[in-house]
């Protein structure tokens, strides 16, 4: 079993309403399951539905991971329910922190008065927190080896790379693209050879220029980076909260004349990556 499952790839902000209802307006939670191992990537709005099924099926064990810890990947944060579950099991793990800030005092800092009602202590399951650099190599469990690097965003953000039976799945969210600059070795070192890739595409590349330095990419950098790194199919992730299910057809579309298996995700998309199939 390697199967990635899209709880949520909105970015900036959850969105709601008619124009949203097809790629789904939840912020950032992939979870993806190596045999019986569950993944959980970011803590956006996403969270809460991926953790009433996760709880739902009765699971102990959880593995969640911070790209970084602006807002949309982490307000759901709060809604993880196990945390509040006795028996469970939770490692939490960065590698984007900087200035001397652990994962424990990061969500520590999110889960408080006056922007929550309750405090961190108050939560009941067993917390693991672990601290590690972008650019690290993490064996999560035996056979389970990840991958990381460092991304171009505002106070940093990791990618991830996970290899499991022969098949790679690389996420990238968020990241900067400078135009016309050589592509990002960091990146393309994630995602080389990859048999799914979910890039950052919150822009396109007319409006690279007015939000230089925001921290974000576009779907035709993801094309360029897919067919310079030899990646199998590259989903596009982290939709603009302004972009509606239209403009969302038509850049799937326009990606399909220049790419193969570039498209934009939706939530709820599940992807087996050993059968390749979504
Ligand atoms: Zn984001
Ligand atoms: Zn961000």
């Amino acid at each position: 079993m390697f199967r990635v499952h899209c709880w949520g790839v909105r970015g900036s902000l959850p969105v709601s309403g008619p124009q949203f209802q097809r790629y789904g307006g939840n912020t950032f939670c992939i979870e993806v399951q190596c045999g019986n191992h569950r993944l959980l990537f970011d803590a956006g709005s996403g969270l809460l539905p991926a953790s009433r099924t996760l709880l739902g099926e009765g699971l102990k064990n959880y593995e969640l991971f911070f790209t970084h810890c602006h807002y949309d990947h982490i307000v759901g944060l709060p809604f993880f329910l196990p945390i509040y579950v006795p028996d469970a099991n939770i490692r939490v793990w960065s590698g984007h922190l900087e200035n001397g800030m652990t994962t424990r005092a990061m969500m520590d800092d999110f889960i408080r008065p006056p922007w929550f009602p309750i405090r961190l202590e108050m939560c009941r399951a067993n917390l693991d927190f672990r601290d590690f650099n972008a650019g690290d190599t993490i064996e999560v469990f035996p056979g389970l080896v990840m991958k990381t690097g460092k991304l171009n965003h505002p106070g940093n953000a990791t990618g991830y790379r996970i290899e499991w039976q022969g098949r790679v799945f690389t996420l990238i969210t968020d990241t900067e693209h400078t135009p016309g600059a050589p592509l990002d070795p960091n990146v393309l070192e994630l995602i080389q050879g990859a048999d799914l890739v979910l890039y950052d595409c919150m822009y396109v590349d007319d409006e690279m220029e007015k939000h230089r330095g925001f921290g974000h990419s576009t779907w035709q950098h993801a094309i360029r980076l897919a067919q310079a790194a030899d990646v199998s199919r590259m989903g596009f992730v982290h939709h603009s909260p302004l972009r509606t299910d239209e403009e969302l057809d038509d850049i799937a579309r326009q990606a399909a004349e220049l790419m193969d298996g570039a498209f934009p995700v939706a939530d709820g998309t599940t992807f087996d990556l050993l059968r390749q199939s979504y």
